[in-house]
């Protein structure tokens, strides 16, 4: 089991000024959705932030999804001991990303994290106000599933977001759950920068032909239903298993691929976030 040494925030006022200093240095905050786990959400976070940062963009990766932090395994980085000072976290640099995750925490790959509620928001907040960014373009913020207190926390900490990426699966069971964070982030009054939907048909390895092995085209309909912006579909293309595997962003490993410029098309629309 995994032990955090982090106390549980105590100053809700202190803690959002320090959120609110970090953040301030960052221009674009975007928090990555998802109704459940599995749907690529993570994947997604990884490759929008390799590709903005292919763009030429200062692009930061915060992994808070405490129960399934995979943005260490899919940037090839092992738990590590935290840099810096007591409230002053470097963030790791991978390639041209900086990076944390709360999966840096747990040296025990195998162990989970068996943490109660209060002790998981003061894990969230410490991470939203304690890791030293310096100037960024771009936040990649790869949130928890669901739309439950951990989602919740990271949404409202974050004062001026540009918004959310919500990601979706074609399937029916997958668009009921991403219908719940579209009302989440209505409620919130978050922006929802657009839906991809992830696993949408089938990139044959040897033809490159995509084939809709499920019913595709939820996502769209989604946003249309919605009145937010679709950014795409990204088909399950074996090779974005490999690269995640292999600890590479697909992005920059496959960047030939068709795959890897349906991701380059996604992010276009975030390259022009009009900040009002
Ligand atoms: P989540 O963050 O929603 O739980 P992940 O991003 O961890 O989901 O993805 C789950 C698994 O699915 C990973 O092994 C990842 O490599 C794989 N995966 C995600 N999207 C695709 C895709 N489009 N094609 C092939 N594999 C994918």
């Amino acid at each position: 089991m995994s032990t955090c040494k982090s106390q549980p925030a105590t100053n809700p006022a202190q803690d959002q000024e320090k959120v609110n200093a970090r953040m301030a240095h960052i221009k674009h905050k975007i928090c990555v959705l998802s109704g459940k786990g599995g749907v690529g959400k993570s994947t997604v976070s990884v490759n929008l932030a390799a590709a903005l940062a292919e763009a030429g963009k200062k692009v930061g990766l915060l992994d808070v999804d405490i129960h399934g932090p995979s943005i260490p395994t899919m940037l090839g980085l092992r738990p590590q001991p935290f840099m810096g000072t007591a409230d002053a976290i470097e963030p790791v640099v991978a390639g041209n990303l900086k990076v944390m995750s709360v999966g840096f925490v747990n040296e025990d790959l195998d162990a989970p994290f068996i943490w109660r509620g209060p002790m998981k928001m003061g894990v969230i907040t410490q991470f939203l106000g304690d890791v030293e960014w310096g100037e960024l373009d771009y936040l990649i913020i790869d949130c928890p599933p669901g739309t439950g207190d951990e989602p919740l926390s990271v949404c409202q900490l974050i004062k001026e977001p540009a918004g959310a990426v919500i990601v979706t699966t074609p399937q029916k069971v997958a668009a009921v759950d991403v219908r719940k964070s579209l009302t989440f982030c209505g409620k919130l009054n978050m922006p929802v920068l657009g839906i991809v939907e992830n696993m949408s048909g089938f990139a044959c390895p040897k033809c490159g032909e995509v084939v809709n092995i499920f019913h595709s085209g939820g996502g769209a309909e989604l946003a249309a239903d919605f009145g937010v912006p679709f950014l795409g579909a990204l088909p399950i293309d074996p090779a974005i298993g490999m690269a995640c595997d292999a600890g590479q962003p697909f992005v920059q490993s496959y960047a030939a691929s068709e795959t890897a410029q349906i991701l380059r098309e996604i992010i276009q629309p975030l390259l022009h976030i009009n900040r009002g």
